[in-house]
């Protein structure tokens, strides 16, 4: 049970993403601060989708963390859903932006700066949940929380250089993450 939903929800995650990934294939890059850290992150967060394969015979979670898995999940896909169709041709799988980028500040990106990071930690908060193993389970959350650790400033410094005074004043009115939490940062100062 627990290894079936861990697929089902992750399946949907990469259903949710596989036409915005094909799209910004076509979409050329104007300015990329990838680096070989933010790189090497992303093959982790990767990994962390791997290590449960090993754990498809493991017994399953009690009903209590598999349903609160199930909720995390089911927040999480609805929230990377809005976020990629609020963010748009925009989108890039790391520091990028790309021809006619513009600042996206509606839908979702309303209420927080980084919702899809935060749907991507609920899914990893999901796996913790529902599988057992103490090395597959919160391997995608700690190896998301590695990548959103590294990136979230650098990430605001390339859209405050590219959007100036515009993405300052929507830093002061939004929080990084959760809405209502840290609301003020350095990006915001
Ligand atoms: N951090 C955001 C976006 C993740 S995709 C989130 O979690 O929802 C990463 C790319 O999105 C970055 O390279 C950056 O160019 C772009 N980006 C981030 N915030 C944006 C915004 N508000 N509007 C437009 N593009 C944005």
């Amino acid at each position: 049970m627990s290894f079936g939903l861990w697929l089902a929800a992750t399946v949907g995650m990469l259903a949710v993403r596989a036409p915005h990934i094909r799209r910004s294939l076509s979409i050329k890059v104007a300015r990329s601060r990838e680096s070989r850290l933010d790189r090497a992150l992303v093959a982790l967060v990767g990994a962390g989708l791997l290590l449960p394969w090993l754990t498809v015979f493991d017994a399953s979670v009690g009903p209590v963390r598999l349903a609160a898995g199930a909720a995390a999940f089911g927040f999480g896909l609805w929230l990377l859903h809005r976020s990629h169709v609020d963010l748009g041709r925009n989108w890039s799988n790391t520091l990028e932006l790309r021809e006619q980028h513009t600042l996206v500040t509606h839908g979702v990106y309303r209420h927080v700066r980084h919702p899809m990071y935060t749907a991507l930690l609920l899914h990893g908060v999901g796996q913790a949940l529902v599988l057992r193993s103490p090395l597959a389970g919160p391997a995608f959350l700690l190896a998301m929380f590695a990548l959103v650790l590294t990136r979230l400033a650098k990430e605001e410094r390339l859209m405050r250089d590219a959007f100036g005074d515009v993405y300052v004043r929507y830093c002061e009115r939004t929080s990084r993450l959760v809405p209502g939490l840290a609301l003020k940062t350095r990006s915001s100062q």
